[in-house]
């Protein structure tokens, strides 16, 4: 793969030094190209006048001897070179006497094909010179010659023929192209065989050198700790490969400390008595300890990824989410750093109450909430039993033991609130104060459980007709009853006396021997306090009042009600308290 890719160095760099070289190479043949062809030019021409020259002293010797055959011989030499197109003698006489065409012989050289140039032939004539031209866009080199067979005194027109010469010049061209190309051939071939050197060199000093660390760090990256690049030589790739590997082997020592610690911290982690669970930003678990396991039925695998309101009842589950998304973007929170009492949901589906303190640290920018979660069902169900233990000492503490009605006690706390109240509303205030007759005797004739039984039996009537939030009735003591009635005025309040004793008399219950009546009946005093001024009543002269009456009907023979109202007057004396009359 590595091999392949476009950008690997073991393409770029010989292939860039490829083209350079070509872009040289080229760029030398076209330009030497020219030169050549223009040297080549300048040879042949210099070749053609050096050749005339000799042949025109060597033919006019042999025409001055009457030897025209030695000139064809000397023609019939010459006619073999390659490129000559044309190689004719001209007499004197206007014939052709030799020619590398032996069928031009004894042509008029005017009558030829191939055409010398008339006008160069009269000034060669004329000149008894030579002369070169090149002809046909320089493809061809015509060379003209005299030939003159008498002394330079003599010349005459008649007396010089001419020698005509003509090479064609593609030839010779194109043998200069040929070793010009192949002399660029030859470099093309050494910088071919010099890149391909060079690749070589780049791949054993480079690239693969280079693919190696690559190599190393990405085989690192997948969690091959123990790989080195082991890269050797003493150049800069040599010392990045012993750079990267000291840095591998600190990196992996480093990471041996870090998970050692984090294998600590997960031993404690998991050890811890308590469920700890971190969630992310968006609620989901990430982790997770065997304590939860244990308090919640999860497996912690079956938490991982599920979002916490699994955890959670219904009720608390919703909103759970837009809680947090609303935190993300606070500086504090009242959950975070606090113990909460929240109530969590088992695998079961059971809910059950939980102690909750949250944490937050944040990675890799994002926030995380550790809680540590503590079952305090225990503690709870001991708080609730406490508080109805407390309940009940409540009620006991207030509730007489025998008849079930509020006692002595209570009765106490209730009279002054009840004063003190109808003192701020200006209420009437009633008291009755209802005492069983010849109970003694009663316990004497009956025994003193059948006395119990009566108490009950009396206090039951007691619980029936005072039912009123205002109405309180209390065993006062003994066979003594007290019944506080808020806001009934006096005339209600006698109504109501009465009224207890024809129940208590409709209960039938049979009566000692000592008492006139031959059934259980009571005597009831009653009071009633109705405030006329902003300075209360006392507890003990309301009493005492209530009793001023019972005392009264028990003198006028029992099994009756006496008393009456009461009212309060500022004393004019403010040191003394005030006086009920
Ligand atoms: P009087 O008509 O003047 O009220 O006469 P009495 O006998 O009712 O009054 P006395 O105060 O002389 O006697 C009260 C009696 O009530 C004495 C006691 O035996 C009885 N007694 C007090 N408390 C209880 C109780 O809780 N149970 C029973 N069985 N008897 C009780
Ligand atoms: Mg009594
Ligand atoms: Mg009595």
């Amino acid at each position: 793969m590595m091999l392949l890719r476009l950008s690997s160095l073991r393409l770029i760099l010989p292939g860039m030094i490829c083209l350079f070289a070509l872009l040289v190479v080229v760029g030398s043949f076209y330009s030497g190209r020219s030169n050549i062809l223009k040297e080549t030019a300048e040879t042949q021409e210099q070749v053609m006048r050096d050749r005339l020259s000799l042949m025109q002293g060597a033919a006019q010797q042999f025409l001055r001897l009457n030897q025209p055959e030695h000139v064809r011989s000397m023609v019939a030499n010459i006619s073999s070179e390659l490129g000559l197109v044309s190689f004719i003698v001209v007499s004197p006489k206007g014939q052709v006497i030799a020619s590398n065409s032996f069928i031009e012989v004894g042509w008029d050289w005017q009558s030829l094909l191939i055409q010398p140039d008339a006008v160069l032939v009269q000034e060669v004539l004329k000149g008894r010179s030579i002369s070169t031209t090149f002809g046909d866009n320089n493809t061809q080199l015509d060379g003209y010659s005299s030939l003159c067979m008498t002394s330079e005194k003599q010349l005459g027109k008649q007396d010089c023929g001419f020698i005509f010469y003509r090479i064609n010049m593609r030839y010779h061209y194109v043998k200069a192209t040929q070793a010009l190309q192949s002399q660029a051939i030859f470099i093309v071939a050494g910088v071919i065989a010099s890149v391909i050197g060079l690749l070589v060199l780049v791949d054993l000093l480079i690239t693969s050198r280079i693919e190696r660390l690559v190599v190393v760090l990405k085989h690192y990256a997948k969690g091959d700790r123990g790989i080195r690049s082991n890269l050797r030589g003493h150049d800069e790739l040599g010392a990045m490969g012993r750079t990267i590997d000291t840095m591998l082997a600190t990196l992996e020592a480093d990471e041996k400390l870090i998970m050692e610690k984090e294998e600590r911290l997960e031993t404690l982690f998991q050890a811890v008595a308590d469920p700890i669970i971190t969630i992310d930003q968006h609620g989901l678990i990430t982790h997770a300890n065997k304590a939860t396991e244990r308090l919640f039925g999860y497996r912690v695998v079956e938490l991982m990824g599920q979002n916490i309101s699994i955890l959670m009842p219904e009720s608390g589950a919703q909103g759970h989410d837009e809680q947090l998304s609303e935190y993300k973007g606070k500086e504090q929170s009242f959950v975070v750093g606090v113990s909460q009492d929240l109530m969590g949901r088992k695998k079961d589906g059971r809910i059950f109450p939980i102690e909750m303190t949250v944490t937050e640290m944040r990675q890799h920018g994002e926030c995380m909430f550790t809680g540590i979660i503590r079952d305090i069902t225990e503690r709870k169900q001991l708080e609730a039993n406490l508080l109805s233990v407390n309940e009940k000492l409540k009620i006991s503490a207030h509730t007489d033991s025998l008849t079930g009605l509020a006692n002595r006690r209570k009765f106490d706390l209730a009279v002054v609130d009840e004063l003190n109240r109808a003192t701020r509303s200006a209420t009437p205030l009633s008291l009755l104060m209802c005492d069983i007759d010849y109970f003694k005797n009663y316990n004497d004739s009956f025994g003193h459980q059948a006395g119990d039984d009566c108490l009950q039996q009396i206090a039951g009537v007691m619980r029936e007709l005072f039912t009123r939030s205002g109405d309180l009735p209390c065993r006062y003591g003994g066979e003594e009853f007290a019944i506080i009635l808020a806001d009934v005025p006096p005339e209600e309040a006698k109504n109501m006396a009465e009224l207890l004793l024809k129940k208590i008399a409709q209960l039938s219950i049979k009566s000692a021997e000592a008492s006139p009546y031959g059934i259980v009946t009571a005597s009831i005093g009653y009071a009633t306090y109705q405030p006329c001024s902003v300075v209360p009543l006392s507890t003990e002269a309301f009493i005492n009042k209530a009793d001023e009456a019972l005392y009264k009907a028990k003198e006028a023979g029992r099994n009756r009600v006496e008393g009456g109202p009461i009212s309060v007057q500022m004393s004019v004396n403010k040191s003394t308290s005030t006086e009920p009359v």
